[in-house]
């Protein structure tokens, strides 16, 4: 990261840059369309490549040493209870705004759609079809093969057993390998420092490539749901999440926001929570201030199962499509659709559009399949790629949200304090 000295100028900050690097690129892809998405959208695609290349080795690092340092299994137990109980909350919080929004507003009732065209869904993204097989998904048979996949919750899951292990060793072995895993850890950080300072040009190449693609005829008829998803998200991001800081954690959402600003970019122009993942481990602990104890357990865990912004979406994006269809849900079909739009955020890749591949979850839940229901999704994957882009910010939030708060209830008092270092 680019340090963030009092004196050095704003061009020198590296989440300006960036802004300046999306700018640029909204322009570049509005005015140079499919071919200069063709001529630069390749840096997009190298930026992301080298996140994910950083992403497994720091988290299995991250964890280890986080965990394997935490000793007593009680203080185990006390983190995990208090970062589960964050999720939930924050997600149902989401979730309810969702579902209040898409019954005042109703943006499915009356929609035509014969103008819009729909897309095919993307391949390759696995749907768990239910709860048994998220959670057997979750458990790697061979850790190296899940490694290779970078699939992040199995790696995860060995990673927390991996990390109780080593915190039980004697003491001679557990410093051995604390320190081996304490010293990758410093590396793999070190790398992704490297890797943010391309963040600019990454940024560019991924925000013209994303522009000069939007097929801009779908987004008038799909319009009013747009406005509503990203009213939802405004709603969590810009009032639920702050008042949760304020009130649990006693901190200034002012303050928190301007030291994630770097994550916060990346989140919006990758629509990846794992791959901004190095970026929020990099920007928690070295602005916000959390310890590693902490972080190492919150943030990645909370990029692959804490999805505020997905939640509220599935939630918001099946009542949408009920009532285009001409579905009225009854209150305990709603009901259903708050539990399964949950589990589904928990369910989605940290990818981009898995929010909308998982939506069939909450779909199936209530009964609503067949062609139809399949035309609508494809409908809300031709516009998705900008709600993709908002809901990934605010999934990133929540987990910075929730670091700071539970290093907060560790009695970490030198999280977020205030003033903000210049940056
Ligand atoms: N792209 C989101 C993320 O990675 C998931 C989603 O599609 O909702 O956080």
């Amino acid at each position: 990261m680019i340090p963030a000295t009092p004196g050095s100028p704003w061009y020198r900050k590296l989440h300006w840059q960036i802004l300046v690097a999306m700018v640029v690129g909204i322009l570049a892809g509005a005015i140079g369309g499919e071919a200069a998405a063709l001529r630069v959208g390749w840096l997009g695609t190298l930026f992301i490549t080298l996140l994910k290349m950083v992403v497994v080795p720091l988290v299995l690092a991250s964890i280890v040493s986080g965990i394997g340092s935490i000793g007593s299994s009680a203080t185990f137990g006390r983190l995990f209870g208090k970062t589960l109980g964050f999720y939930v909350l924050s997600s149902l919080l989401a979730i309810l705004t969702g579902l209040a929004l898409a019954n005042l507003l109703r943006p499915g009732d009356g929609i035509d759609l014969a103008g819009a065209s729909g897309q095919a869904l993307p391949e390759g993204l696995q749907t768990p079809s239910s709860v048994a097989d998220l959670l057997l998904s979750m458990v790697p048979e061979n850790i190296v093969a899940a490694a290779a996949r970078a699939d992040l919750l199995a790696v995860i899951v060995f990673a927390i057993l991996f990390g109780i292990a080593v915190g039980g060793l004697p003491e001679s072995p557990r410093a051995q390998m604390l320190g081996f895993f304490e010293s990758l850890f410093q590396t793999m950080l070190r790398l992704t420092d490297m890797v943010l300072k391309v963040a600019p040009i990454g940024v560019f190449g991924l925000v013209t490539r994303a522009v000069a693609t939007f097929g801009l005829s779908a987004f008038r008829s799909m319009a009013l749901y747009m406005a509503m998803i990203a009213f939802g998200l405004a709603i969590h991001f810009f009032l639920t999440l702050p008042l949760l800081l304020r009130l649990l954690g006693g901190i200034r959402a002012s303050v928190h926001y301007r030291r994630i600003s770097e994550p916060l970019a990346i989140a919006f122009s990758t629509s990846s929570s794992a791959a901004t993942l190095p970026s929020t481990i990099a920007a928690v602990e070295e602005k916000v201030g959390v310890s590693r104890r902490v972080s190492s357990f919150v943030l990645p865990m909370g990029a692959t199962v804490n999805m505020d912004g997905t939640a509220l979406y599935e939630c918001a994006g099946v009542l949408f499509i009920a009532q285009a269809l001409g579905f009225d849900l009854s209150f305990a079909q709603q009901a259903i659709v708050v539990v399964t739009s949950l589990l589904a955020s928990i369910g989605a890749a940290a990818v981009p559009s898995a929010g909308l591949v998982v939506i069939f979850i909450v779909l199936e839940a209530v009964g609503l399949r067949g062609a139809q229901v399949e035309t609508m999704v494809g409908f809300m994957l031709a516009v998705d790629r900008p709600l993709d882009m908002a809901r990934t910010a605010v999934n990133v939030t929540s987990d910075t949200v929730a670091a700071a708060i539970i290093a907060r209830s560790e009695g970490e008092t030198g999280v977020d304090v205030e003033p903000a270092p210049a940056g």
